[in-house]
């Protein structure tokens, strides 16, 4: 099978021929049709990470495709299912997070595509307890992103607990941030919209925004206060400086929430932690129970990710593409020609 491997950091990915992998008892062998491109992908790939990367490694965790040989203790996947693989490839399944669903807080988790052959390949194996199935309504092509960028926002919002009515802004209309507002609105909020350039105002507004927010142009917190402030911010951005002034933008009891691994701090004045109640926490994608309701929400309400597909071969130019930010949504490599 044809595997595109990260041998070392800051060099492309290197075609590999190698064997297709035998499965035991408990796993699952996939045939990969489809891979969403992350931007962990490229953290990896550029050597971000490489103290916990171990190298060579094959990226890959928004796998979509079939199970073609399974397990036989394996009795709830069978030959044939349309099935899929997140970023979480294992965890313990005994300490208290995992008990509770939350196999991202597992201090003994394992991650596809760094320390477990992730999805640019032709096939993976996978353990049967972490395989998903996709639900039959979901295209397989649309459905791989959801593993990470859809899972990953569609459980922020839901640790905030929104109730409809609430004024849900989200910040940053890229991969993540796409889907966040379809969520958002689908989950019963009125939506805001914030980012730095007005050519995403159409493309927002298309996907259920009810205001739009052009942060080049105008102060966000002055604007959600006038909307009477923001009960909750989904913040898809990478950089502290672009979050740091929607805090003052929260209504009381407002919470606002990270998905982007921003470096540099952020403040929040005690003051204002006391008086008005706010909160403010992060997100990491999403254990095994959400990424199944991410899916099924996303198969109820006709929620899809917008992509732009290419063949496998082409992985090392668009992660170039993703690189430079010329992938304005979501990049999906196709593996079955
Ligand atoms: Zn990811
Ligand atoms: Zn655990």
């Amino acid at each position: 099978m044809k595997v595109a491997v990260c041998k070392e950091p800051k060099k492309p990915l290197v075609f590999e021929e190698w064997d297709v992998p035998e499965i035991n008892d408990d796993e699952v062998l996939i045939k990969v049709h489809y891979c969403g491109v992350c931007h962990s992908d490229l953290h990896i790939v550029d050597g971000d990470w490489d103290d916990w990367v171990s190298y060579p490694t094959v990226p890959g965790h928004e796998v979509a495709g079939i199970a073609v040989k399974v397990g036989r203790n394996v009795s709830w996947i069978k030959e044939g299912d349309p099935v899929g693989m997140p970023w979480i490839y294992s965890s313990c399944e005994v300490c208290d997070y995992c008990v509770d669903g939350d196999e991202p807080l597992c201090p003994n988790h394992e991650i596809t595509g760094i320390t477990k052959q992730g999805g640019y390949a032709e096939y993976m194996k996978a353990p049967g307890r972490f395989v998903t199935r996709i639900p039959e309504n979901l295209d397989l092509a649309y459905s791989a992103p959801l593993f990470c960028a859809g899972v990953t926002v569609y459980s922020a919002l839901k640790r905030l607990n929104i109730k409809p009515d609430e004024l849900v802004a989200v910040q940053g209309i890229g991969g993540l941030g796409h889907l966040a507002l379809q969520y958002a609105k689908a989950m019963g909020a009125r939506v805001v919209a914030i980012s730095h350039s007005s050519k995403k105002e159409k493309l927002a507004r298309e996907l259920g925004a009810d205001y739009f927010i052009d942060t080049s142009k105008i102060d966000p917190a002055e604007e959600l206060r006038k909307l009477g402030g923001a009960d909750v911010i989904l913040t898809t951005v990478f950089k502290a400086e672009a979050i740091q002034p929607l805090v003052e933008g929260l209504a009381p009891r407002g919470r606002l929430s990270v998905v982007g691994a921003a470096q540099e701090p952020i403040q929040v004045a005690p003051f204002d932690l006391i008086t008005k109640r706010i909160v403010v926490t992060g997100s990491a994608v999403g254990g095994r129970k959400l990424l199944r309701e991410t899916l099924r929400f996303s198969a109820d309400f006709g929620i899809k990710p917008l992509i732009e597909v290419h063949p496998f071969e082409k992985v090392n130019e668009v992660l170039d593409r993703v690189r430079k930010g010329e992938v304005e949504l979501r990049a999906v490599l196709k593996m079955v020609q």
